[in-house]
């Protein structure tokens, strides 16, 4: 990066969840006069910004539930995601106050259950998770609704087959669509350009003039990559409009064979997921994913019945073997300083602003 005072020009190849977080973040860092150092943002996005794009190899960012919820991943995830989780958690409402849409974040927290048949999967699922918060010092509380009146009072509108469950109040959800978009509204207020329709690679010519590369391409990056360390997962997720139902916050159903959600979103729509399949096939969603998450969401309550199916989307997580993501640096054909984020998973908007903070204070701590 360039001395004190002068104006350091960075590229941002993907406009995805990170390559939007970022965009914003670091164009507000110029705000910041103290430390000397101001940027110019470029954004290369290869298809549409749009929430509505209709390619089939979209950003995942725009299939996603977005989740916030650090404990109901902490059972199946490493100890890593939930500290950036919680992190995350803390940093959320405060951007999105920046962002002047304070109204897409909703800290209800969320609502696991089963059917009365499966109510050893929550059983198991609740020791799980005790087990893993008793390592932690600072571990959140879990509220165990051990009957239907408990259970009424949180969330009205379930189902009267289900008796118990687990409310895991610290967790939240954000309207990602209209969130996407405000990232990208208040970064082209802030200086920051947009290109859309626009491929590029960290090696190419024309990045040759910029002063730092962040690579934030998602499933992008496996072109690049000859090893096999790097995958996508499969997720087919359902939205629909509803009327009749209101739910103040994410369900999560457990079950033998899948884990499923229902999680409310602006208009009386609700995204109904998601499958985890290790495959890269991008087509549509099969039958039996769509009847497993249609009954899923049948069976929270059967007035869903006459609910509207808007659409029905798939997508890949962008994941390393190990399911954790990485903050990476190397150097471009141009010997530019690259930093790569990736390998987000299930968990870009869970672990997003804390890892895009991380990568800005390594991006700075190597160039200055
Ligand atoms: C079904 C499903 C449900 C999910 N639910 C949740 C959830 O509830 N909570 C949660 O935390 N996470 C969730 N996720 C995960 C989350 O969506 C991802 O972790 C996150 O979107 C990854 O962000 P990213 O910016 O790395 O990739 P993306 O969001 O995929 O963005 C990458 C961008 O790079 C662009 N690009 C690629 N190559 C190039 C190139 N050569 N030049 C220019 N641009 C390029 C792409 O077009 C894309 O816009 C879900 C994901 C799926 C699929």
């Amino acid at each position: 990066m360039k001395s004190n005072s002068s104006v350091s020009k960075v590229a941002i190849i993907g406009g995805g969840l990170v390559g939007r977080l970022l965009a914003w973040r670091l164009i507000k860092q110029n705000s910041n006069i103290d430390n000397g150092i101001s940027f110019s943002v470029n954004v290369f996005e290869k298809y549409s910004l749009s929430p509505h794009s209709s390619q089939n190899d979209k950003a995942a960012a725009f299939t996603a539930a977005a989740m916030i919820s650090p404990m109901s991943e902490l059972v199946a995830s490493e100890l890593e995601i939930y500290q950036l989780g919680q992190t995350s958690l803390t940093l959320w409402p405060h951007w999105l106050e920046q962002l002047d849409c304070p109204q897409h974040y909703h800290q209800q927290g969320s609502l696991v259950l089963a059917h009365p048949n499966d109510i050893g999967e929550l059983q198991q699922f609740q020791r799980d998770l005790s087990y893993k918060l008793s390592e932690q010092t600072d571990a959140e509380t879990v509220h165990i609704l051990s009957d239907r009146q408990q259970l009424e009072a949180i969330e009205p509108a379930v189902h009267t087959h289900f008796q118990s469950g687990l409310h895991l109040p610290s967790e939240a959800h954000i309207d990602h669509d209209e969130v996407l978009q405000q990232l990208v509204i208040q970064a082209e207020v802030l200086g920051v350009n947009f290109n859309e329709n626009c491929t590029i690679e960290p090696d190419d010519e024309s990045l040759q003039d910029y002063d730092l590369i962040f690579d934030c391409r998602g499933m992008g990056l496996k072109a690049d990559l000859k090893e096999q360390s790097f995958r996508g997962v499969r997720g087919e997720v359902i939205r629909i409009e509803c009327k009749e139902i209101t739910l103040k916050r994410p369900i999560r159903l457990m079950h033998p064979r899948y884990k499923l959600y229902i999680v409310p979103k602006p208009n009386n729509q609700f995204i109904i997921g998601a499958t985890e399949i290790e495959s890269e096939d991008r087509s549509s969603i099969s039958l039996r994913s769509s009847m497993e998450l249609m009954s899923a969401l049948y069976a929270v309550n059967p007035a869903f019945a006459e609910a509207r199916i808007i659409s029905q989307d798939t997508n890949l997580r962008p994941a390393y073997m190990d399911n954790l993501p990485r903050i990476e640096k190397s150097t471009s054909a141009f010997n530019k300083p690259i930093v790569r984020i990736n390998g987000l998973y299930r968990h870009g908007y869970l672990i997003g602003p804390a890892l895009v903070e991380k990568a800005i204070e390594k991006a700075m701590a190597a160039s200055l």
